[in-house]
């Protein structure tokens, strides 16, 4: 197994478009790095550099410490698992599986060893002889992933891998790959536009838009720490609440003041909105932050009291949502099913200080957390 780095990598496709735009990371050995992000944002594009698909247009990439700028794909000791997984309809899985070390021209005993390992990693062991007609879409993706496994390879490459499968298929092979990497103890890189996917299956997250990286983080800092409007929008769902609100002093405190509502901020996120006091910013609020008035709870640092109506009501099972209108802006928030709030209903909220996010309307910087 080993470690990457990419330096100051860069993309220029022929017809002058940046797919990407001076990529840096170091990923360490037995690592799961995500890269994920809308479509068009340069996921695939950073991927196929590193497999040696694309060629680098500008900086420099580390396998293991040897710059593999222009290593042939075969020689970098890679594989790659796509989302179309293209098996051969007439091998069996014993032979789909043991077709890349027959081209490297493995002697037979190894390669028995290696597929009947791979087997018993990805639970395949008595599905051996059949043809891929007679495997479910789930077998077949484990059997493409064994294809990869048996050549042990420095890293796996995976491009959206799972999704060409049905929604319950996804969260069992997400498991799967989660089981697969701690028994492998391999470092994976794997594309994904899906952030419950990328928050599940990483290690750390690199957020890409544009071509540029945004942020890179575990799933936790990710989630509680984004670095701006757009990490803070993209992770997490339902999506975060933004609302533009106009800092002010009031009391000796600090406060976000939107239509008639005012939020003091606690002492430890009001130091670094003094320079703000005058200016709009935009606050960021979770909606399992936003907290009905039914479900007040000691211990946690509520904000002044914001009236809202319901406009939205969705039962969840055990949760709900609601979405509603407050003056200068409007709310989710995640409440119990065995609260009464229905839709029309006029309701009390507050938020969660500790857990608010303020952002530089200008920069889309976060300024405080
Ligand atoms: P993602 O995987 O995040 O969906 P890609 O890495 O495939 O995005 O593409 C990044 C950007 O580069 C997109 O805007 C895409 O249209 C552009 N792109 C991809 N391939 C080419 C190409 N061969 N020529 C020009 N632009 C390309």
């Amino acid at each position: 197994m080993a470690g990457l780095s990419l330096e100051h990598i860069g993309k220029t496709y022929p017809n002058g478009f940046e797919g990407v735009k001076d990529f840096n990371l170091e990923i360490e050995d037995k690592e799961f790095i995500i890269f994920v992000g809308p479509s068009g944002c340069g996921k695939s594009t950073t991927l196929r550099m590193i497999a040696g698909l694309e060629d680098i247009t500008s900086g420099t990439l580390k396998i293991d410490g040897r710059v593999v700028n222009d290593v042939e794909p075969a020689d970098r000791d890679i594989a790659m698992v796509f989302q179309t997984y293209a098996l051969y309809p007439h091998m069996t899985v014993y032979d789909n599986m043991a077709f890349p070390l027959k081209l490297r021209k493995v002697p037979q005993a190894d390669i028995d060893k290696a597929v009947h390992e791979a087997a018993r990693i990805l639970d395949l062991e008595k599905l051996l002889d059949r043809k891929p007609s007679a495997l479910s879409g789930g077998q077949r993706q484990r059997v493409a992933m064994g294809r990869a496994i048996v050549r042990r390879p420095k890293v796996y490459l995976m491009d959206e891998p799972l999704s060409n499968l049905d929604a319950k298929l996804r969260v069992q092979m997400r498991a799967e790959i989660s089981k697969l990497h701690d028994r492998l103890g391999a470092t994976i890189i794997y594309v994904t536009h899906d952030q419950t996917e990328a928050m599940t299956l990483g290690t750390r997250i690199v957020v890409m838009k544009d071509g540029v990286m945004q942020q890179v983080d575990t799933p936790s800092k990710l989630y509680s720490e984004p670095c701006n409007l757009f990490v803070a929008g993209f992770i997490g769902s339902p999506q975060m609440n933004f609302i533009d609100a106009t800092v002010v002093e009031k009391d000796g405190a600090v406060a976000l003041a939107f239509g008639s509502n005012a939020v003091t901020l606690p002492d430890a996120k009001a130091a670094a909105l003094k320079p703000y006091v005058g200016k709009v910013v935009v606050m960021g609020i979770r909606p399992e932050d936003v907290v009905e008035e039914h479900e007040y709870a000691e211990g946690k640092a509520l904000s002044e009291q914001i009236d809202a109506t319901v406009t939205v009501y969705e039962l969840l099972g055990s949760e709900a949502m609601i979405y509603g209108d407050v003056d200068g802006g409007q709310v989710s928030a995640h409440i119990s099913a065995t609260n009464p709030v229905r839709t029309g209903s006029r309701i009390k909220v507050a938020f969660d200080v500790d857990k608010l996010h303020v952002f530089d309307k200008d920069t889309e910087l976060a300024i405080v957390h």
